[in-house]
């Protein structure tokens, strides 16, 4: 068995020390976006969705192993019952880092409670600027809410020192890639940083072909190099995007290319479904279950803390994701946790 005095606990066989956690707070959504859901999802039954308490100890044991970010997405996390008393609880840990992802469709009623609760960043999808295209996207979004949202988490504070929005947008071939330089020119208008996000072929969606949609970074990061220079930085959020920087504004660009800059290498990453399965990594379906554990053991953490020491061993050293387009994971996005 391996020590729990291991130190730091948290690494794995290639040498890559997990400090940041992402903790699935529901599967459920608000929107149906066309790369991420079908367009009738089954979502799990109550019972097999990790209670807010459960979800906040597993918070808890992950911050004693050595881990110093954590966030929470979904589905999206503001559909979630209770999800601001979460934050709270969550942000009393310590965190050098604390961020949550979402459709900021909930955020002109939620984002101040957000900050006062101690979120420290925002990652807000946004694919068009451009109402029906939203909404085609989406299936279901309202782009003006989605705006109203980012614009509350501005008012919030989500801007000051310390904290942060970053714009996520996921670019698909003939259906948004005309909109890159509208996104940065919203991005750099409104002081925020935005990453460009090649598409996983996570679920079978059956709404449009990965592979003839596929826009890679490169492509995308050429198109707004002709309009906004770019120069490349070291600067790392502590995710996989790659930053580039422009000359006369401080909105970063950054770039998360799955296929084609393979961002293993330097992976400090685990995920924990919303069932409580911890993934060791997005593209491979090797799990273990904590859901089981912390239910058994509802005094006691040491057998969870175990059972995530012995689960470094099970992460692999790169993903298998390929670019045609065939999906290799059966979990869709919502599931997983993006
Ligand atoms: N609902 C929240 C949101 O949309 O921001 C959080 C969850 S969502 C699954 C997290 C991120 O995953 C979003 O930025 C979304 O664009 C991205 N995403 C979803 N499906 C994807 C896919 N197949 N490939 C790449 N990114 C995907
Ligand atoms: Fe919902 Fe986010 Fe998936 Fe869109 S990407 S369907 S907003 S979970």
């Amino acid at each position: 068995m391996t020590s729990i005095t291991k130190n730091p606990p948290l690494v794995d066989r290639f040498g890559r020390q997990v400090t940041y956690v992402r903790l699935s707070v529901t599967d459920r959504c608000d929107f149906r976006c066309v790369y991420c859901m079908s367009e009738d999802m089954t979502f799990l039954p109550r019972d097999q969705v990790l209670s807010l308490e459960e979800i906040a100890r597993v918070a808890g044991i992950f911050q004693n192993l050595g881990v110093s970010k954590i966030r929470l997405t979904g589905g999206e996390p503001l559909v979630r019952k209770g999800i601001v008393s979460l934050v709270e609880q969550i942000g009393t840990l310590g965190l050098n880092d604390f961020a949550m992802t979402s459709n900021a469709s909930q955020l002109p009623a939620k984002a101040q409670a957000l900050k006062t609760a101690g979120l420290k960043r925002l990652n807000i999808s946004l694919d068009s600027l451009k109402p029906e295209r939203f909404r085609q996207i989406t299936r279901t979004g309202q782009l003006s809410q989605v705006i109203a949202g980012i614009d509350a988490a501005i008012a919030a504070g989500f801007l000051e020192p310390g904290h942060g929005i970053k714009l996520n947008a996921v670019i698909l071939r003939g259906q948004n890639d005309d909109e890159v330089l509208d996104l940065v020119t919203f991005a750099r208008d409104r002081g925020l940083d935005i990453s460009f996000i090649e598409e996983m072929p996570l679920g079978e969606i059956g709404h449009h072909d990965r592979a003839s949609s596929f826009c890679s970074s490169d492509e995308v990061r050429q198109l707004i190099h002709g309009r906004y220079p770019l120069t490349a930085t070291t600067a790392s959020s502590g995710g996989p995007a790659r930053y580039w920087q422009m000359a006369d504004s401080s909105t970063r660009v950054g770039f998360i290319s799955p296929h084609s800059h393979n961002f293993c290498g330097d992976c400090n990453r685990v995920r924990v479904t919303v069932e409580g399965q911890l993934l060791l990594c997005l593209g491979n379906e090797d799990a273990v279950d904590l859901r089981g554990l912390l239910r058994a053991h509802p005094g006691d953490d040491q057998p969870i803390r175990q059972a995530i020491i012995e689960a470094m061993d099970l992460k692999p050293e790169q993903h298998h994701f390929s670019s045609n387009g065939e999906v290799q994971i059966l979990r869709f996005m919502n599931m997983t946790g993006g």
